[in-house]
């Protein structure tokens, strides 16, 4: 009760502290009933071989079918979730509809393309984090190598140590880790070498800029220089026009991601568009 009580003072100090508006109390409680009533749905964005434009993978991308607002998208809603305990429940939401989705389209004989899944930076420091993944495996072992978890930069220097022995673990059951958003915050080098991900995913606003603004460019080219030099895949995202994808191809990026593209859809359209014909090629 103790704890509670202190937990209770610490939230509504800080709720009082940003401005609570009645808005966002509603929209937490609401979004406990989504998360259970399952209003939540899953968006899939392609990501391309820089070179072909072939898709090879997709990251999920959550989006909330609102009864009275229609389809809202995360940013109006995982910083909710991340205040309170939610976000691990968002999560793992998320995390079953994705196993459920690729077990789907693995029973309907389609390639298993690697699916990538946004995880919360709340989500890391806890434990809870491996458990999860753990008792997924468990119940969807092919999973293993065709599953990465993206982790923005900022979630990992919350606390470094804490994500590299998560990711250490996640990797040794075959997932794969990608450093979501990487430039916009600050990374030590030497943390990002021990931490050991799979990719570097080039943060969308260097990538705005990259034709015509010098400094994006050259953020951009030193963090496929980066990459390289620890044996990471780097992914731009946020590519919007064949000039960003000639210029990116050019300094040496792999992997592309963007509305150019494609942008985010429903499962269903991603199935009719990209892994039926993908099938037809095998
Ligand atoms: P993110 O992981 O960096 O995802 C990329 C965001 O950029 C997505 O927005 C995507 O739709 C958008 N995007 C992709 N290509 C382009 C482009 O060419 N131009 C522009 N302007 N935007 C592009 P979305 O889906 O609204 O997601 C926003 C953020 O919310 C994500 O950023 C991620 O941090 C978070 N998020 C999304 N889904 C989940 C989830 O399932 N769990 C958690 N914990 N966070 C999620
Ligand atoms: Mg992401
Ligand atoms: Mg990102
Ligand atoms: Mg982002």
């Amino acid at each position: 009760a103790k704890n509670s009580g202190k937990g209770c003072y610490v939230f509504w100090q800080r709720e009082f502290l940003k401005g609570s508006t009645p808005e966002r109390v509603q929209l937490e409680s609401e979004l406990r009933e989504a998360i259970v009533n399952d209003e939540l749905v899953l968006h899939f964005q392609p990501k391309v071989e820089a070179q072909s434009g072939k898709v090879y993978g997709l990251e999920a991308l959550v989006r909330w079918n609102h009864p009275r607002l229609g389809l809202v998208y995360p940013d109006r809603f995982i910083t909710i979730a991340e205040e309170s305990n939610l976000i691990i429940e968002l999560d793992r939401w998320v995390l079953n509809a994705v196993a459920i989705q690729m077990s789907h389209w693995r029973n309907l004989g389609l390639p298993l393309l690697e699916v990538s899944v946004n995880v919360s930076a709340a989500h890391v420091t806890r434990l809870g984090l491996v458990d999860l993944f753990r008792s997924l495996l468990d119940q969807y072992p092919y999973l293993a190598h065709c599953l990465e978890i993206e982790l923005t930069e900022t979630a990992i220097m919350a606390d470094p140590d804490q994500a590299t022995v998560v990711l250490n673990t996640l990797r040794s059951w075959g997932i794969k880790a990608s450093v979501d958003d990487f430039g916009s915050g600050y990374t030590s080098l030497g943390y990002l070498k021990k931490l050991n991900a799979n990719t570097l995913k080039i943060d969308r606003s260097f990538i705005d800029g990259i034709t015509y603004d010098h400094s994006d460019r050259d953020v951009a080219k030193a963090i496929i220089a980066l990459a390289s030099s620890m044996s990471m895949d780097v992914v731009a995202e946020g590519v919007e026009t064949q000039d960003q994808w000639e210029m990116l191809q050019s300094f040496g990026c792999k992997y592309l991601q963007g509305y150019f593209f494609s942008r985010p859809h429903c499962a269903q359209d991603i199935e009719s568009y990209y892994l039926w014909p993908l099938q037809g090629q095998a």
